[in-house]
């Protein structure tokens, strides 16, 4: 790495393990390999699930930034999520093919597709890999073969993990919670309520659209299995980071690194580095974001009535307005979300936008102004805030307050602009206030329209003809749009955001 600003403050992150926030150092130097719990993908992303993505994106352009060659990997969930985290319910996938009467393998195609859109509207970048879990159904077959005899038993529903085999079950979660496991989970036969399916065999007579021959009969793998199987064989264990949304603390990761710590003990991981079964868990961190939550609680698909981002984008919101609000809330708090939040930073974004704009103008004019002090200092808290656990919010405030500065260098101010949105992903520098102008959904006049409208406006006020001039503006402002005289931009949208 090289001894650049960004590489003077040690990265501090918190560990979940831990519950403690920890300086981060790599397991290879001057490499990161992060894994990120990916989608589920039977119905669209709602607005909560982005929110784990944007997170990852932040810790990911984060961690390049402080000079790492970072991997990361997010896996598409296309089998094996039951409709309970634990063992209980049906396939999420089996279900959604059954409802919209498609094949499975379309629903998972439709919605990866969907998927992809939302992460490259949110200017996430795309990870270095994305993993399909049906493309590693062998190796999964492999890992529970290894670990089978040492920590699994057979029923007749499929094969399931002792959780007492391992000697420090459920720490993740802050240890086992056997009621809780208890309250949800009511498969026949498991030994103890936090064991869970590793592989789920078909019910007899029963044909799922996905199956695959297995030594414990046809079936499929369990959710969990997939995670510990695509990071093992896309980073190796243990890498440096695993993260997921907070609701993956208490079951998903716990079983996660139950199965790793069960293979690492039966077929070794690089004992240079991990000596230890206890205390293995295939990552040495394990991050988590907190929740979306709306006026109904937690924002979740199988609840319904989620927002998309595809349906704020029809309704005329910049999807990085949505990246823009959360970013505004630390990662580990919890983010409301409504409609006048999301019109506040819609707002938010504008004004932002224009400040650049207005710097950028300012900078072609070649009005450069003596080097202004407080440009270093912001610079500092900026790196000293998102070395803090990525402290975004805090981020956001020193922005503002470079963006307020009235006599700077024009080329400096850029420059660092461009250092803090290296890692906010807004695209500051390229988006333009018309960029952000997006077409309802439900708008009934085109831009064309409005442009010719704006015209006849323009030639009738020439005239003096002042009522045609009012009756044009009051006509716009019926169909939804806003006339702005003397801003460059001429008209926006009105948007109606509850
Ligand atoms: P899923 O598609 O349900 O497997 O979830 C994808 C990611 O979204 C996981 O990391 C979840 O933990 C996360 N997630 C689910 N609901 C929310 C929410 N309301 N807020 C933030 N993250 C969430
Ligand atoms: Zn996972």
């Amino acid at each position: 790495m090289t001894d650049t600003a960004s590489t003077k403050t040690p990265l501090r992150l918190f560990n979940s393990l831990s519950r403690s926030v920890e300086t981060f150092e790599s397991i290879v130097p001057g490499t990161a390999r992060v894994y990120s719990c990916g989608p589920t993908v039977y119905n669209y992303a709602h607005l909560g699930n982005l929110r784990a993505y944007v997170f990852t994106d932040t810790l990911r352009r984060t961690l390049a930034w402080k000079g790492y060659d970072v991997t990361h990997v997010i896996n598409i969930t296309d089998v094996g999520h039951l409709t309970s985290d634990a063992d209980a319910g049906d396939d999420k996938m089996e279900a959604a093919a059954r409802t919209q009467a498609k094949s499975i393998w379309d629903i998972a195609a439709h919605y990866t597709q969907a998927f992809k859109q939302n992460i490259a509207d949110l200017n996430i970048l795309e990870p270095s890999r994305w993993t399909v879990a049906t493309d590693y159904v062998p190796q999964m077959i492999a890992f529970a073969e290894r670990i089978a005899p040492q920590h699994c038993y057979e029923l007749p529903t499929g094969l399931y993990f002792d959780s007492t085999t391992v000697p420090d079950y459920g720490a993740l979660a802050g240890g086992r919670d056997d009621a809780a496991n208890a309250r949800i989970d009511p498969v026949e036969g498991k030994r103890h309520p936090s064991d869970f399916a590793i592989w789920r065999k078909s019910p007899p007579g029963e044909q799922r659209q996905m199956e695959w021959d297995s030594p414990w009969g046809k079936g499929a793998p369990g959710w969990h299995l997939e995670c510990s199987v695509m990071s093992h064989d896309t980073l190796g264990h243990p890498f440096d980071i695993h993260t997921g949304g907070i609701d993956h603390r208490e079951i998903h990761h716990p079983n996660e690194i139950a199965q790793n710590q069960a293979f690492h003990a039966c077929c070794g991981g690089d004992e240079s580095v991990t000596p230890a079964v206890a205390g293995f868990t295939g990552a040495r961190w394990w991050m988590h974001n907190n929740f979306l939550v709306d006026r109904a609680g937690k924002m979740s698909k199988s609840k319904g009535g989620f927002t998309t981002l595809f349906s704020l984008i029809d309704r005329g919101v910049h999807p990085v307005a949505y990246r823009l609000l959360c970013l505004s809330a630390h990662y580990r708090s919890e983010l409301e979300f409504s409609g006048e939040i999301l019109g506040t930073a819609l707002t938010r974004l504008k004004r932002m936008v224009m400040a650049v704009e207005a710097l950028k103008a300012r900078d072609t004019a070649g009005q450069e102004s003596t080097v202004n002090v407080n440009l270093p200092i912001l610079e500092g808290q900026f790196q000293d805030a998102i070395s803090n656990d990525l402290m975004t919010p805090s981020v956001l405030s020193i922005l503002d307050q470079l963006l307020a500065e009235k006599k700077t260098s024009t080329a400096i101010a850029l420059r660092l602009i461009k250092q803090i949105d290296d890692i906010l992903g807004l695209n500051l520098l390229t988006l333009t206030r018309a960029d952000l102008r997006i077409r309802p959904n439900d708008a009934t006049i085109t831009e064309t329209e409005i442009e010719a409208e704006l015209d006849r406006r323009k030639a009738a006020r020439a005239n003096k003809d002042f009522a045609t001039s009012d009756a044009i503006r009051d006509s716009l402002t019926a169909r939804g749009v806003e006339v702005m005289d003397g801003d460059p931009l001429g008209w926006e949208w009105k948007l109606d955001l509850n």
